[in-house]
Formats: structure tokens, C-alpha cells, sequence
């Protein structure tokens, strides 16, 4: 099932499917959380560096998966949830790094800000929170 899942994205998003792009794609699909250039590369071995790193561009630009750049100059990569598309991500959620156990995530907020200013166009909103998970909590 997942097989025709990731087949069926990259797909969609106007990619051939090739191996290297199908396996990088399975932990992303496969983990859900934002991962780091290392762990991705560890578990995509032996997929080269190059190979990787323009595998990750690609899917970034097609709208598969999102860059998230956090304050401590950690860069992760997730998985979009919501529909983007060819060079237009479109994201109502925050990234959120919890002060405790240091997991990022992606999480849906109500209330997503509705930023505007005459004469611009915003495409992106980032909004980095951090705080304490809902595993760290109690
Ligand atoms: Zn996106
Ligand atoms: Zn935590
Ligand atoms: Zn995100």
C-alpha cells in the first residue's frame, strides 16, 4: 500500500519514479516527522550525497516536502501535508521544537495567521514556537 502511496506522489507531482526518489520519499512518509540531512542520509545509504542532496531540491521545489530552518541554524526537511504544488507551498502550520526532548515538529494551529500588507504578496509564512512537547509535559 505505502509502495503505491509514494509511487502515486511523486507522480503527481510531475516526477518520474525512480528508485533513489521512491526510498527517500518512504522515510519521509514512513517516520512523519521533520528529519535532518544526517539521519536522512544514514537512512538512505548508500544513495550518494549528490544524489541525495538533489533529490531533496527537487522534491522541495515540486511541493513534496518543505525546508524548515530553525534559529539554531538546524536545517530539517518534513513532509507537506497540505496541497502544494510546482514552487507554491502553501503551509498553515508551525514548526515547533520542544525544549525538553529537542523533537521538531510539524503542528496544525486554529487560528493559522492571516497576514497582509497593501501592496505585497506574501507566499510564506514561518513561524517557529518553541515550549514543551506533549510527551515532555507531565
Ligand atoms: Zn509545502
Ligand atoms: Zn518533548
Ligand atoms: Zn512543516
Amino acid at each position: 500500500m505505502l509502495r503505491l502511496e509514494i509511487e502515486n506522489i511523486i507522480k503527481s507531482h510531475g516526477l518520474s519514479v525512480t528508485k533513489s526518489r521512491k526510498k527517500v520519499l518512504k522515510y519521509f512518509l514512513k517516520l512523519n516527522k521533520p528529519l535532518d540531512l544526517k539521519t536522512i542520509r544514514s537512512l538512505v545509504n548508500p544513495i550518494d550525497r549528490v544524489t541525495l542532496f538533489r533529490i531533496l531540491s527537487c522534491f522541495e521545489k515540486k511541493g513534496i516536502i518543505h525546508s524548515i530552518r530553525l534559529e539554531n541554524g538546524q536545517h530539517l526537511y518534513a513532509i507537506c501535508k497540505e496541497t502544494c504544488r510546482d514552487g507554491q507551498h502553501s503551509h498553515q502550520h508551525i514548526h515547533f521544537t520542544c525544549e525538553s526532548c529537542d523533537d521538531v515538529s510539524c503542528l496544525s494551529i486554529d487560528n493559522f495567521p492571516n497576514l497582509s500588507l497593501t501592496n505585497y504578496k506574501f507566499n510564506n509564512i514561518n513561524i517557529n514556537v518553541s515550549g514543551v512537547c506533549q510527551a515532555c509535559i507531565f
